[in-house]
């Protein structure tokens, strides 16, 4: 059983590339970021809390996080494999993701991460948060001109809690040897050969 983070910064790919990964590899994919947004368009409890912490672009506490992946992946028990996409972005969320994929004989096998810089992330978030329509997006569940893509200062905000809060796990996954770079910057299917290449070789 093969379990990936998918890794990077906010506009890095990971949701487009899981796309294409979770059909070629039949993973399980799991994005808390489109759980969270389906959870604000249903109305739930979940969504209303997580919806005041997204919208200003702050993390949604752990303890709340934590739980709904737990219970994502709890929901899959014939899984192959999993795409966790946007999980872990904490210290304390990696750790917890350890031991329970531990209690389960499971274990993340590689940490990927898409690497691309500042300022084209963030052309590319303004660009999405006007995109209102895209089918790709309405596909995914998402919705489509996200609040937090539409105003520059929030989109600052999100990689300012990237920097403090997830950029640590880096050294947390490369002193487990498990953390793989790839050039997030191409075209989308030269950049999905790049991450197979690192999956094949697991
Ligand atoms: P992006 O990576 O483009 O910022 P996501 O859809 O992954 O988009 O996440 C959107 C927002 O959802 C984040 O800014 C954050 O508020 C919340 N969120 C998603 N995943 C997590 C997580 N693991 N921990 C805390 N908050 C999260």
């Amino acid at each position: 059983m093969i379990n990936i983070i998918l890794f990077g910064k906010p506009g890095a790919g990971k949701g487009t590339q899981a796309e294409f990964l979770k059909k070629h590899y039949g993973f399980f994919h799991i994005s808390t970021g489109d759980v969270f947004r389906y959870n604000i368009q249903n109305n739930t409890e979940l969504g209303l809390l997580a919806k005041s912490y997204m919208d200003q672009g702050d993390l949604v506490p752990d303890e709340v996080t934590i739980n709904m992946l737990k219970a994502e992946v709890e929901k899959q028990p014939n899984a192959q494999g999993f795409i966790f996409d946007g999980f872990p972005r904490t210290t304390a969320q990696s750790k917890a993701l350890d031991i329970f994929l531990e209690e389960k004989n499971m274990a993340i096998s590689a940490t990927i991460a898409l690497e691309a810089n500042d300022e084209i992330l963030i052309q590319r978030l303004l660009k999405r948060g006007q995109d209102s329509g895209r089918v790709d997006l309405l596909k995914r569940g998402q919705d489509s001109g996200r609040v937090d893509d539409q105003d520059e200062e929030k989109i600052r905000n999100r990689f300012d809690e990237y920097n403090s809060k997830t950029a640590p796990l880096i050294a947390y996954y490369q002193a487990q040897g498990k953390f793989y770079s790839v050039d997030g910057i191409g075209e989308i299917a030269e950049i999905t050969q790049r991450i197979q290449n690192v999956i094949d070789s697991l």
